[in-house]
């Protein structure tokens, strides 16, 4: 099989490997669809967790191929997408209901191999069925988990006044979570305009390019998207008093975020973060089925698995209006 290895940062190649051979409960995936993330790039630039060589992809649906021994719930030809996690079961924070924190953690993608090849060995328990789903929707059950993980943290007051700051791909399944979890009032800030105008057509009130047009101590909640830290900073000017935010954005690490202190204080603010996701696949396996998140216009590439760098490296740069980047390994 075709496999793309980030060999060591900033260097690519596509190799050809033998077909892996799936361990007692294990299934061997045949991948279709594979979105590029932002930690594909962090992976990349050699600035995350990643060790080398690795196959990249925690993003991506495909079709049973071989199941391993002592699999119950799945058979080949079966359509699935991965839950890249894979947390242990037995550590303190796993036992405490913290899979997304555990001590023991593995991942699909990032600390064996992913979905950046035209097979991949994945547990059993990271498997879901997605029926019917096309695999580049069924791709988006990951990301999508993660938006819902920061959703449930938020636990927005219905008919809240909402400011997303950032609509790239993530911006943009926030901003239709947080419709569905009950915002009236939506804006959306991006300095890019087509991102900006995107924001629109799926469902924002208003969206705007200048965070100085946006009004100060309005909004019931302020979400950012950017992973900014000269945006995230501002979130404080936003939030009416007794309002939350929620920092979703990844920022680069060793970034400080100055903020005047007073105000968190005086407004009585609640500043909440979001990490990876917790037990929500089913949710966003039900919400993309159903439609109520959709993701079919967030796709701005599809590339074959020779051109994994040069996608990575268009979302690096940031220069053509890049949402998400599908790597469809089988043609
Ligand atoms: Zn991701
Ligand atoms: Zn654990």
């Amino acid at each position: 099989m075709k496999a793309a290895i980030i060999l060591q940062p900033k260097q690519i190649e596509v190799q050809e490997l033998p077909l892996p051979e799936p361990a007692p409960g294990e299934v061997l995936v045949r991948v279709m669809a594979s979105g590029i993330c932002g930690t594909d790039v962090h992976i990349f630039q050699g600035e995350y967790l990643g060790s080398y060589p690795i196959i990249p992809g925690h993003e991506f649906a495909g079709v049973i191929e071989q199941a391993g021994r002592a699999v119950t719930r799945f058979k080949v030809g079966d359509r699935v997408a991965v839950e890249p996690n894979l947390p242990c079961d037995n550590c303190v924070n796993c036992l405490n209901n913290r899979q997304n924190f555990c001590l023991n953690w593995q991942a699909v993608g990032v600390t064996r191999p992913g979905g950046m090849a035209q097979y991949v060995c994945v547990p059993e328990k990271a498997v879901f069925d997605i029926g019917e789903l096309p695999f580049e929707q069924g791709a988006f059950m990951e990301p999508l988990s993660c938006v819902l993980h920061g959703l449930e943290r938020l636990d927005l007051k219905v008919a809240a006044r909402v400011l997303l700051l950032g609509a790239g791909p993530i911006g943009l399944l926030l901003l239709q979570g947080l419709r569905l979890r009950g915002a009236a009032e939506l804006v959306v800030v991006d300095k890019n305009p087509d991102r900006a105008s995107l924001a629109q057509s799926l469902g924002a009130d208003r969206s705007l390019t200048n965070l100085d047009e946006i009004e100060r101590d309005a909004f019931d909640a302020v979400v950012d998207a950017t992973g900014a830290v000269a945006v995230m900073s501002r979130t404080l000017d936003f939030t009416r008093p007794g309002g939350k935010i929620l920092l979703f954005g990844v920022p680069p690490a060793g970034q400080i975020m100055s903020v005047e202190a007073f105000p968190i204080f005086h407004k009585g603010l609640t500043i909440l973060s979001s990490y990876t996701s917790l037990r929500n696949s089913y949710q966003a396996l039900g919400l993309l089925q159903s439609e109520g998140i959709r993701v079919d216009g967030l796709i701005s590439h599809r590339l074959p698995l020779e051109e994994l760098q040069r996608g990575i490296e268009s979302i690096e740069k940031g220069r053509e209006p890049v949402y998400k980047v599908m790597i469809l390994p089988n043609g």
